[in-house]
């Protein structure tokens, strides 16, 4: 991690982000065209289901059970374990690599710049941070963001796995490489695996879910380019399609 990062280009990012990914959309309704900030989508559409009491507390009690977990080292090394958090109904579970410092500090996933990011991804869909589930690989922060290491992917990985089954959503956006590998269970580069829905397998006796992998939000920031940012927005209109929500469409430029 850069300490001293150039803040004209960070603020210039962000301000191109936002256009990007908020600026120039519309949904599309039935006579009209509409800000997409501004439409909501009726509940129904955005919620399968209601989750059980039972998965609820399930979720609950798996949340606590990072907050104490000691399974790797990482378990004395942080803050705050980020458990993950959203709609238990959600048709879409956003998944990312693991906590950064912002997240060990708050104990949320995806609250600094790349969940900035992030959440202008999710509101250019048209849809609200508390329409989705948004977590982790790893619940808690790997030192200085270094890449998660297999054995702490081993021992975390059956809590997220167990969150999927609970939450059991339509879809599975892997937010970058590490989620991406890990939940297909492929040495595969994210650019050969993005652009297209695979199946990632959960436990027997339960149906596989898509997944659409996508640029991580903080590769997005690092490696800024239109053609990385249209990459990741015709990811996200495949997801919204396969949904049966409305694609919003970029207007002018
Ligand atoms: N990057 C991630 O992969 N996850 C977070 O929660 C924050 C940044």
């Amino acid at each position: 991690m850069k300490s001293n990062p150039d803040i004209k280009k960070v603020v210039r990012q962000h301000a191109e982000m936002a256009e990007f990914f908020s600026g120039g959309l519309t949904v599309k309704t039935s006579a009209t065209q509409t800000q997409a900030s501004d439409t909501e989508h009726p509940a129904s559409r955005i919620e399968k289901r209601a989750a059980s009491i039972e998965a609820i507390k399930e979720l609950e009690d798996i949340a606590g059970q990072t907050r104490k977990c000691h399974k790797c080292e990482l378990g004395s090394l942080r803050k705050n374990a980020v458990p993950g958090e959203g709609n238990t109904s959600a048709r879409i579970m956003f998944v990312g690599e693991a906590p950064g410092a912002d997240e060990d500090t708050q104990g949320r996933p995806f609250v600094g710049r790349a969940g900035q990011l992030l959440d202008k991804i999710i509101a250019a869909c048209g849809l609200k941070r508390q329409d989705v589930w948004i977590g982790n690989i790893l619940k808690c922060r790997p030192p200085d963001n270094r890449d998660p290491k297999p054995e702490e992917i081993i021992a975390c990985i059956p809590y997220l796995q167990r969150q999927i089954e609970l939450i059991n959503p339509e879809i599975i956006v892997a937010l970058g490489a590490h989620a991406a590998k890990t939940l297909l269970d492929t040495p595969k580069a994210i650019g050969q695996l993005r652009g297209m829905f695979h199946e990632y397998a959960p436990g027997i006796g339960h149906k596989p879910i898509k997944l659409m992998p996508t640029f991580h939000p903080a590769y997005l920031l690092r490696n800024y380019s239109d053609d990385n940012r249209r990459k990741v927005w015709e990811d996200m209109k495949k997801v919204l399609a396969e949904l049966g929500l409305p694609v919003p469409q970029k207007t002018g430029k």
